[in-house]
């Protein structure tokens, strides 16, 4: 007996517009005055009318393109029936039989070792409105709290086919739809504050000997609201249904049980059961009357085809090519986000050296925002100044060595700029001496004084001149290393 993992996900995404998908009322994040950003629409009152936000629609639209999926030239709202507090018109507005589109894919990299890619089918993508907040025991308190501000917020559902055969698999589809969200701009993707919310499907096939497969029932595991959570919750949940499916022994043949949810408890690392999940019919849903059905024209599709920026996966490729980067440092940059990756490239263009300029980006400017717990955004060296920089490597006027120091320099609080740079050079005499005249006459007086590596060379040990080169440096500043090297044993040869 062996099983195979099956696993789809269901992501909420809010998208990030200025106001609420169906009122003119703020959609920020803001937990700190609750209800303030409210008004009859997102409330329920009635007779308050309902008016799409085009911004919204957009949004989702990019999205869906961006997710290869076909964009329906005709759909409606629906009103989706549950009763809680948080919901304060007893329904949500959403899309069911009709969602704006349909029948996409994500590519993701599957195996990080040979690069084996595989695509991740995606259902559907549908818009729909958030729902307020319940505030349980806060501060203390023994009574719960509704905040309205999320209400009405605007939601993209994006469900996935259940493609996905591992918890890793999982974890890194979603990584890779958070990246695509974040280069598209239609999200902040934060976790945290519950921009990118994720509901996971899983069951087992379960490959019996005697040929036959039986399925166990799905369960939907929610609250997965980190990375890690999706594959520690996942995980558990396959150890869970195998344990399960041993203890019960379903046979080929029997009724599976219907789906089931359950919730993640980060504090354990289980999930457990929850409430039975309605069946569609449960939410009685209908078309929303108040709301005019959406229609799309090739040309709108097209024009925001045309806007598009470029995607993570293309990026990638072309940044190998382009730059002569491998397939591991071009993942590194892409992976920091689209901010990140425009800088690497304007340094890159501006010094003449992909790789010297990868190298920059990926190891000394990731290691001091670590150290300094910087955000990229406040990286006080800007693209111009870093190119300025390396390219005075790359045109051997400065030597890595010394660059470094003027990084660290530039860091520090003086101001970044080309200007300063002239002024470090300056100041602590950096720049590379091109007088060879002058490193000849230094080389004459380092050769002279060390005799026994003198003869050590002669006798065939190459290992001496590093002593020598040492020497040299100290007296010529600035002097580049491989020049006196190549100096030094011309030098020595003809003694
Ligand atoms: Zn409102
Ligand atoms: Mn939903």
């Amino acid at each position: 007996m062996n099983h195979t993992v099956i696993i789809g996900l269901e992501v909420h995404v809010q998208l990030q517009t200025k106001s609420k998908i169906f009122c003119g009322c703020s959609a920020d994040f803001n937990p700190d005055h609750p209800n303030v950003q409210t008004c009859p629409v997102c409330l329920g009152l009635p007779g308050a009318l309902p008016v799409m936000n085009r911004e919204a629609f957009e949004l989702g639209v990019k999205t869906a393109l961006a997710l290869n999926c076909e964009i329906s030239s005709y759909t409606k709202w629906d009103r989706k029936h549950y009763y809680y507090p948080d919901l304060p018109k007893g329904f949500q507005i959403s899309q069911f039989d009709l969602p704006f589109s349909e029948d996409g894919f994500l590519e993701i990299e599957t195996n990080p070792e040979t690069g084996e890619r595989r695509r991740i089918g995606i259902i559907r993508a549908h818009l729909e409105e958030d729902a307020g907040k319940n505030l349980h025991d806060d501060a203390g308190r023994s009574d719960s709290q509704v905040d309205l501000n999320r209400a009405g917020t605007p939601l993209l559902e994006i469900v996935s086919q259940p493609d996905m055969r591992t918890a890793a698999e999982a974890t890194k589809y979603l990584q890779e739809l958070r990246l695509l969200l974040t280069y598209l701009g239609v999200s902040d993707c934060n976790m945290q504050e519950g921009s990118l919310r994720c509901d996971a499907n899983v069951n087992l096939h379960i490959h019996q000997d005697d040929g036959h497969k039986v399925p166990t029932p799905i369960v939907e595991v929610k609250n997965l609201n980190s990375f890690r959570n999706v594959e520690i919750a996942l995980e558990y949940e396959v150890q869970r249904q195998l344990e399960a499916f041993k203890a019960t022994g379903i046979k080929f043949g029997d009724k599976g049980g219907h789906k089931t949810t359950r919730g993640f408890d980060a504090g354990t690392g289980k999930t457990t059961p929850q409430r039975e999940k309605e069946d569609s019919a449960d939410y009685r849903y209908f078309p929303d009357p108040d709301l005019l059905p959406v229609t799309v024209t090739e040309d709108y599709i097209s024009s925001v085809r045309e806007a598009l920026p470029e995607f993570p996966a293309d990026r990638r490729k072309r940044f190998v090519a382009a730059y002569q980067l491998s397939d591991y440092d071009v993942q590194v940059i892409v992976d920091q986000g689209r901010g990140f990756g425009d800088y690497f490239e304007e340094v890159a263009k501006l010094c003449g050296d992909g790789k010297q300029a990868c190298n920059w980006v990926t190891q000394d400017i990731l290691r001091e925002l670590k150290e300094r717990k910087l955000e990229f955004s406040e990286f006080p060296i800007s693209a111009p100044v870093l190119g300025d920089l390396l390219g005075r490597i790359t045109k051997k006027k400065l030597t890595t060595k010394s660059a470094r120091e003027i990084f660290m320099d530039l860091l520090d609080g003086n101001g970044a700029s080309t200007a300063r740079i002239d002024e470090i050079i300056a100041a602590k005499g950096l720049a590379i001496v091109e007088d060879t005249g002058a490193i000849e006459k230094v080389i004459a007086t380092v050769i002279d004084k060390n005799a026994k590596a003198v003869a050590d060379f002669k006798a065939g040990k190459q290992a001496a001149v590093g002593a020598l080169i040492g020497q040299v440096m100290r007296e010529v500043k600035g002097a580049d290393p491989q020049k006196v090297r190549e100096m030094l044993i011309a030098a020595l040869s003809q003694r």
